[in-house]
């Protein structure tokens, strides 16, 4: 296929917001593609050029790109003075390639015969090798093969290729629009979960893609974990009381201390150990400890587990709350972090051994595989578990756990359907935490997507935030507060670092506002928020008109609990059906609508 073909497509996402019609021009375009193309063009669509646990990301400098862009110095000079004023890379490339010169209405259509030409194939060889020459090699060497590509690119091909070296391809085509895209193409919409799930356990839509080009449903159907390929994680629903939960349960079901860490996925191989966070991260420098313990302490041969890893205290085994974990996260110091801080992992499920999908067994029958997997030790545990069969039961164990340092506790269905759901949010666990008796919310993990300046004490600061949670109906992001609370000195100085990165001249397309801050910001960074209460908000975009004509739902009182979500990608933050949730929740508590 004809890069161009890629960029029109691209193109026309970028002139909508609604996902049938994203649906439908991503359908079109899958459907003529050559299946051995297929994994490739999904990467590109997206703006990648691996599924996302893989390592590599491609993130050219903005210096490196104008110069590529720029066939004289003059058009260098010109390039970097467009770029301060639009602040889109990819504008600057296709405005710099449409320029008049010298009697001609268009540079490269008159200059260049093969314009046009480049291939899906060579725009992928070209990006590998950037990659391979990222961080090594003279600037002129780095970005070689980017201009050597743009010569022969027409104007809308430049804009989409120099924003995704850059790292920022702004087209709103998620993961779930590509399912259904995917779904349109190749199946039926009955198909859709099957769809879902293979890329739920594979992470990787490039493969999923070609899969079901090549071999349809049936080869959808047969899709299985395995080492190497991260599965997206099971999560769990939330009850305002113990009572609720073991009602919800049916009366009994196992209930698990929650731990306060780190989510690390383990995948055992003979001979390696790879730890992935729940972003997809490799964690594995992270926790060389926890790996080698895994390793050598595991009875199979291949193993994907799951568990928590918390912070003890070296002199008194007692865990520590969750920020002395995060030094571990930390690129420098580990060797001493690992001596100073020791890391336990609490192990909670078992997804495959052996050649053997777990996934699909029931949470009893996982449970029992893991204990009898390994031999604990120091560094690795079970999380501590019971069955409860009563209110009282569960009461009693949740107390425990609070008093033994945990947020809460995690209930697991033990019913016979009671799966390892991955990437699925349901009732199967339902969580409960000690927080849930002193407000009416949980908290909330929230996407930056604007800043307002600061005034008085925070002028010439960024003062408060516009966040938003994410619509996993449609893909979008829905604003519901301005957070202005809890922030510290060092946030405050240190916000720029965190979040110029991401800054956009205009809202961002794939987010809902109506109200407008100073700057924007492309959805990546997530907070977590603890707040007073959900209300109907007039200015707010969460579930615009669900509860009341004209009205969203926004967050009172809003307050940064200190703690960035790096362990969260914007897409995983809380979601409008959970804000929602919690909504309907607090209302049937307080026996009426609050406004
Ligand atoms: P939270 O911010 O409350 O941790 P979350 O959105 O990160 O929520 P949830 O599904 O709501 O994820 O809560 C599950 C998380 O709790 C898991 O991702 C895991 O990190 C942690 N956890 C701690 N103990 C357990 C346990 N025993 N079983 C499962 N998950 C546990």
């Amino acid at each position: 296929m004809l890069y161009s073909e890629l960029a029109e497509t691209l193109d026309r996402l970028e002139a909508t917001s609604k996902r049938l019609e994203m649906t439908t021009i991503l359908a079109d375009l899958f459907r003529t593609a050559d299946p051995d193309e297929l994994k490739d063009i999904v990467y590109l669509s997206q703006g990648k050029v691996h599924p996302d646990f893989f390592p590599q990301k491609i993130g050219m400098a903005d210096k490196l790109i104008l110069d590529a862009i720029g066939k004289s110095d003059e058009e260098v000079r010109k390039a970097e003075e467009l770029w301060v004023k639009i602040g889109d890379i990819g504008v600057v490339a296709e405005r710099i390639k449409t320029r008049p010169v010298q009697g001609t209405l268009f540079q490269f259509g008159s200059e260049k015969p093969e314009m046009g030409t480049v291939t899906v194939k060579e725009v992928m060889s070209a990006l590998y090798k950037i990659e391979e020459t990222a961080g090594k090699g003279s600037a002129s060497k780095k970005n070689e093969p980017l201009k050597m590509l743009l010569k022969r690119m027409t104007p809308l091909e430049a804009r989409f290729l120099c924003r995704m070296v850059n790292g920022k391809m702004r087209v709103g085509a998620g993961d779930m629009t590509i399912l259904d895209a995917l779904a349109e193409a190749f199946a039926t919409k009955e198909d859709r979960p099957a769809i879902e799930r293979a890329f739920n356990v594979t992470c990787d839509l490039g493969f999923v893609a070609e899969t079901i080009a090549k071999g349809g449903m049936d080869a959808i159907d047969d899709v299985k974990v395995s080492v190497g390929n991260p599965v997206k994680v099971m999560l769990a629903e939330r009850l305002p009381s113990v009572e609720e939960i073991v009602e919800r349960m049916g009366g009994e079901c196992a209930i698990e201390y929650k731990y306060d860490g780190i989510r690390v996925q383990a995948h055992i191989g003979k001979d390696t150990v790879k730890l992935y966070s729940r972003r997809l991260e490799d964690l594995t420098s992270n926790f060389p400890d926890i790996a080698e313990a895994l390793r050598s302490r595991c009875r199979f041969g291949e193993a994907i587990i799951e568990g928590e890893c918390v912070a003890v205290d070296p002199d008194t085994g007692y865990m520590l709350p969750f920020q002395n974990v995060t030094h571990r996260r930390k690129k420098h110091g580990i060797d001493d972090a690992v001596r100073d801080i020791p890391v336990r992992m609490f192990m909670f499920d078992i997804l495959y051994k052996d050649g053997e999908d777990l996934t699909l067994r029931p949470y009893l029958d996982r449970r029992r595989a893991l204990e009898n997997g390994f031999e604990m030790g120091d560094s690795i545990q079970m999380t501590t578990m019971r069955i409860v069969r009563s209110e009282e039961e569960g009461r009693e164990f949740f107390d425990n756990a609070v008093a033994a340092r945990c947020e809460g506790v995690m209930a697991k269905s033990i019913a016979d359907n009671s799966v390892y759901r991955a990437g699925n949010r349901g009732f199967l666990w339902i969580k409960y935490k000690k927080d849930y008796q002193e407000s009416l919310t949980d908290s909330f993990d929230l996407a930056v997507v604007g800043a307002f300046y600061g005034m008085g004490k925070r002028a010439g600061k960024y003062g408060a935030l516009l966040m938003a949670s994410y619509d996993q109906e449609n893909g979008r992001f829905a604003t519901v507060c301005k957070l202005g609370t809890g922030f510290d000195d060092a946030f405050l100085d240190g916000m720029p670092d965190l979040l110029n990165g991401t800054l956009t001249k205009e809202r961002p397309q794939i987010v809902d506002a109506e109200m407008v801050p100073d700057v924007w910001f492309e959805p990546h960074v997530v907070l977590e928020v603890v707040a007073a209460e959900i209300t109907l908000s007039p200015i707010h975009t969460a579930a615009k008109g669900v509860y009341r004509e004209d009205s969203g739902l926004g967050i009172r009182f809003p307050r940064f609990t200190g703690r960035v979500r790096d362990d969260k990608e914007a897409e995983q933050c809380t979601t409008v059906s959970e804000i929602s949730e919690m909504y309907e929740m607090q209302t049937h508590d307080s026996d009426g609508l609050s406004e």
